[in-house]
């Protein structure tokens, strides 16, 4: 294709998906050319042009350019296409209801590139069909894999000469430093304060958005951040919102800046069973219920937003005082994973318990993904995996070919390990299909992933579950009555 006729299409591509306004042809044709390097006349033909042409479009650029910062040329350019943040805004607030001005910005975080949508369709989706946990294990090709200790090392860093100051300020909207060109964000304010809505570029599922408070705070799981996810799950009811805990191993990559997580989706977690209704004193509006899943989860259901704030909050202190030792729980370190929605009329509360401490015999963290499971996964389990969604490394899908290599020429085993040595961490795995344990990876995929949410459960080293959480229930009824 000739570049001008990729130029015209671009631009036919940017009227029809970008808001681009017919007066700012010439404008966006002339900052095209400046980038790509080239001059000339320009007359603007109409032609029909897809949102999946997009593809084609960026094909073409890259090819004529050629060079190691075509993708930057390439952002810049849509970027410059995309309006202007106070634009977005304003078009935002036009809409009659909140679902479609939500999927209004959605769309255009696709249309602009920021959202890549050809890649994430590229993702690897194993769906759990046999146990009763009904899990979603997806290899994520776009998500770089980042280590606990890491995470841990950036809480303490005195950012503040730094700018942005992470990658979640809002600083990073046209930021070309973090290459945020192309993220647009969408205020709101949240129990009183300011907040702004922003898309995940790796879209973890449909309509993946994080919601990040504007001052550079560091997480908190506290009153102040249960009342801002009720107030989004009152203000946006089609979608679910959750805040990882807050601190490292059992929460996000990201603990200097106050986020939450959501999206258009009915998690794992959403569809389990209930085991039974559990008393929580006081809160006679609210219902409570301890859910069946791996990890100790208590859902708290009400009609009336204020008694589900109090009757969650007020759980959350008591669990940050409870000590066993006799189960390794020492409150210092017990924080939680609390996800809001509202459905069938009534908000939602999960309340997933969770424990950050370590010791000798469990460096890596007492209520982490066991050792051997770690060739897995070796991040920490946030919410969204907690909520049994798991999102796992791109590594995997080069090392799960090697394996299938490995299990089909089993003869040669020697060989193949002495080629690839890495894939000794993957014995497990190996043996638990040569052993007949599972049929397949994918199956092993999915028994590997409940096992690692049994692992984050912080009563897992109670000999008697049940008994022990029916004491730790009554002790708080006792302290609440
Ligand atoms: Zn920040």
């Amino acid at each position: 294709m000739d570049i001008l006729d990729n130029v015209n299409l671009l631009i036919n591509y940017a009227l029809n998906y970008l808001d681009l306004d017919k007066d700012d042809i010439i404008y966006a044709y002339n900052f095209i050319i400046h980038k790509i390097g080239i001059s000339g006349e320009y007359k603007y033909r109409k032609v029909h042009v897809k949102q999946n042409d997009l593809y084609k479009i960026i094909f073409t650029f890259k090819q004529f350019l050629n060079n190691g910062t075509s993708d930057d040329t390439i952002n810049e350019i849509l970027s410059f296409l995309t309006p202007k943040p106070s634009q977005i805004i304003n078009k935002y607030h036009s809409f009659n209801n909140k679902e479609d001005a939500f999927n209004y910005f959605y769309n255009l975080q696709i249309n602009n590139n920021y959202i890549k949508k050809e890649e994430i369709a590229k993702n690897i989706i194993i769906k759990d069909k046999k146990s009763k946990y009904k899990i979603i294990v997806t290899i994520n090709l776009s998500k770089p894999e980042k280590d606990n200790k890491e995470i841990a090392k950036l809480i303490n860093n005195n950012q503040d000469i730094i700018y942005p100051k992470c990658a979640l300020c809002i600083e990073n909207v046209n930021n070309f430093k973090n290459k945020k060109l192309d993220l647009r964000i969408i205020p709101l304010k949240l129990n009183k304060q300011d907040w702004f809505l922003q898309f995940s570029p790796y879209s973890y599922f449909y309509q993946h958005c994080i919601v990040i408070k504007n001052n550079h705070e560091p997480m908190a799981v506290c009153l102040d951040n249960i009342k801002a996810l009720f107030d989004f799950a009152s203000q946006y009811k089609f979608l679910f919102i959750g805040s990882n805990a807050d601190k490292p191993i059992v929460g996000g990559s990201i603990l200097n800046h106050e986020h939450f997580q959501g999206g258009n989706m009915i998690m794992p977690l959403m569809n389990a069973k209930t085991k039974r209704e559990v008393l929580i004193n006081n809160f006679n509006n609210v219902k409570t219920y301890l859910m069946d899943w791996p990890c100790t989860t208590f859902k708290f259901v009400s009609k009336n937003k204020k008694d589900i704030i109090n009757a969650i909050d007020n759980f959350l202190n008591y669990y940050k005082s409870y000590n066993n030792k006799e189960i390794n729980i020492d409150c210092n370190y017990s924080t939680a994973t609390i996800i809001a929605r509202y459905f069938n009329d009534k908000y939602e509360g999960y309340f997933i318990l969770r424990n950050a401490k370590t010791n000798n015999e469990y460096p890596n963290g007492l209520f982490h993904v066991r050792d051997n499971l770690q060739f897995i996964k070796k991040e920490g389990i946030g919410l969204i995996e907690a909520m049994g969604l798991f999102i796992l490394p791109p590594r995997l899908k080069r090392q799960l070919k090697d394996v299938d290599y490995l299990l089909k020429n089993y003869a040669k085993k020697d060989e193949i390990y002495a080629k690839l040595p890495y894939l000794s961490e993957f014995l497990p795995m190996v043996n638990a299909i040569n052993n007949k344990e599972v049929k397949s990876i994918n199956d092993y995929l999915i028994k590997a992933c409940i096992e690692i949410l049994f692992d984050i459960d912080i009563f897992k080293f109670a000999n008697n579950k049940d008994k022990t959480i029916d004491e730790f229930l009554s002790l708080y009824n006792k302290k609440e009555g």
